[in-house]
């Protein structure tokens, strides 16, 4: 009875979509997940009367351009119809000091222009130059998405591609000659990605944050749950089945070294095809050595893991008007520069503050209005010293720091109006996601471990046969839409594999 022809082991994003495409393709289909709830990252916690988003700030869920595939289109597949909300602005940034400023870009590419010509008159045309860059990368990732194209061909069609490829976000825009206060301000995204722009590759930086400015930043009405419910749904209607609170522990193995299986809840679930939205870190530590490559191995050790947060949740007794906040996103640094503001992140580098009332008013009880911080901070980076009995302390203390500095940024008063307060911590997403030191970027995407490196090298980087992965930790880097997206592309392969008998 426990046999099936594909096991997905994680619901999160990527699991949830490459399940739901299996059993959509006609393949018996079994999703394992640890909680017993959906979603990872992707999900809602109730404190109160307030129900919390934990991760969503913002879904770029539209494609760069009209024809190209995105996450909205995968979802109509599937016969998921989440309805989402639409923010105007994409961000107010507040650089506090001497050559600080205060400055709120829009969205939409033309309004978004416009606000970076106010911001730095001047601009307009070498920032537009480096958005009009996506569309020749967009055609080259679709080449790419066909296969491994022909260097050659790709040389002579998408030269603008082979040129920005290996180059980082902060040269290209320089070879542009973008202001340098056009360059800080754009380069602001730089914390949802967790690398500063000096080192974060170019075609990944401006295929998201084109994404934001021409789709506008969304988000679902009943935060990501909602999503992730209707990803359930999805695999379910096509006669998949989901089990919670099982927990894989054990990844089997043939006498050929492919994987035929799993153990979760002490019982053993056989495949054809595994595919797994755990990092493989996870996965290599719950297989026998044996049957793992040494490249795989090699691989697994040599990356770096990228960015985590600090979270404070906040579920205040006044409405948004009331405490005298009118944005939904303010990013609020100490200097302009990305790499210092990634370097003293131990001191108010960066961290940006939602107020989700600002785009969804009734998220909370009438009178009432919910703030939600993230802080930027890289495994690793936890005191030393922190044990069970300190880490109470250090959670009150980031908290209290944090909401302090935002009072005096903002000039308002928030303490007084707290009723409920959550803060979570890379010892929570350890717990909560099962990923090494609380990391939820997966790898980080670092100049010779980049999406275009990735895609590149991914048949000879995940060589176990039967075994396929999705999710942040996979090669399109963190995200929503790159959840989706890497489920779509684990699918797709299993299905043609399934398909050729391979
Ligand atoms: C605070 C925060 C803010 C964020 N903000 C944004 C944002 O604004 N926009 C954006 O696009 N992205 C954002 N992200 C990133 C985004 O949430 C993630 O990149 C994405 O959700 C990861 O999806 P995933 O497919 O890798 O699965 P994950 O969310 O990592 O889920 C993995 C699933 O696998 C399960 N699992 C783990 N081990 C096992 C096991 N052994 N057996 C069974 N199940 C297991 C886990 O319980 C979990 O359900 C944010 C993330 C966080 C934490």
């Amino acid at each position: 009875m426990n046999q099936y022809d594909v096991i997905v082991v994680g619901a999160g994003n990527g699991g949830l979509v490459a399940a739901a495409l299996t059993a959509q393709a006609g393949y018996r289909t079994l999703l394992l997940e640890k909680h017993n709830i959906p979603g990872g990252c992707a999900t809602s916690f109730v404190r109160g009367r307030f129900e919390f988003e934990p991760s969503l700030h913002e879904l770029c869920s539209e494609g760069s351009r009209e024809d190209q595939d995105s996450a909205t289109k995968l979802f109509q597949s599937l016969g998921v119809n989440v309805p989402l909300l639409y923010e105007d602005t994409l961000f107010r940034v507040i650089v506090k000091g001497e050559d600080g400023y205060d400055v709120t870009l829009k969205a939409g590419m033309e309004p978004f222009l416009d606000s970076m010509e106010e911001a730095v008159p001047g601009c307009r045309e070498s920032v537009k130059a480096f958005f009009d860059l996506i569309d020749p990368i967009d055609d080259a990732m679709n080449t790419m998405g066909d296969g491994v194209p022909n260097p050659v061909n790709l040389l002579r069609k998408h030269s603008d591609f082979i040129r920005i490829a290996g180059h980082s976000t902060e040269e290209v825009m320089r070879a542009l000659n973008i202001p340098q206060k056009a360059q800080d301000l754009i380069n602001t995204y730089w914390g949802y990605l967790g690398v500063p722009t000096d080192d974060l590759n170019a075609l990944h930086y401006l295929s998201m944050t084109t994404a934001y400015i021409k789709g506008r930043p969304s988000m679902p009405y009943h935060r990501s749950h909602e999503l992730s419910l209707a990803l359930v749904k999805a695999l379910q209607d096509n006669g998949g089945t989901v089990y919670y609170n099982r927990e894989v522990t054990r990844f089997l193995y043939d006498g050929q070294d492919a994987v035929c299986g799993v153990i979760a809840g002490g019982e053993a679930f056989w495949a054809k095809k595994v595919i797994s939205n755990v990092i493989p870190n996870n996965v290599f530590n719950r297989s026998d050595n044996r049957h793992i490559s040494k490249r795989s191995r090699k691989l697994a050790n040599a990356r770096k893991l990228g960015m985590t947060f600090v979270t404070i949740y906040l579920g205040l007794d006044c409405s948004m008007e009331e405490l005298g906040v009118n944005d939904y996103s303010v990013f609020i640094a100490r200097d302009r520069n990305p790499r210092k503001q990634f370097d003293t992140r131990d001191k108010f580098g960066l961290y940006i503050v939602n107020c989700l009332n600002k785009a969804l008013p009734d998220a909370t009880p009438k009178g009432t209005c919910t703030l939600f911080f993230t802080i930027p901070i890289m495994p690793g980076d936890l005191p030393a010293d922190l044990s069970p009995e300190t880490y109470k302390a250090y959670k009150n203390d980031m908290a209290e720091k944090f909401i302090r500095d935002y009072e005096e940024t903002m000039g308002i008063s928030v303490m007084p109006h707290i009723e409920e307060i959550s803060v979570a911590t890379p010892v929570t997403f350890a717990r909560y996601l099962s990923t090494p030191r609380g990391a939820i970027y997966g790898y980080a995407n670092e100049r010779w471990d980049n999406i275009i490196a990735r895609s590149v090298t991914e048949a000879m980087d995940y060589d176990t046969p039967n075994l396929y992965f999705c999710g942040g930790h996979y090669i399109r880097g963190d995200g929503y839409p790159s959840g989706y997206m890497t489920g779509e592309m684990a699918a797709k392969a299993v299905i043609r594999d399934l398909k050729e008998g391979k």
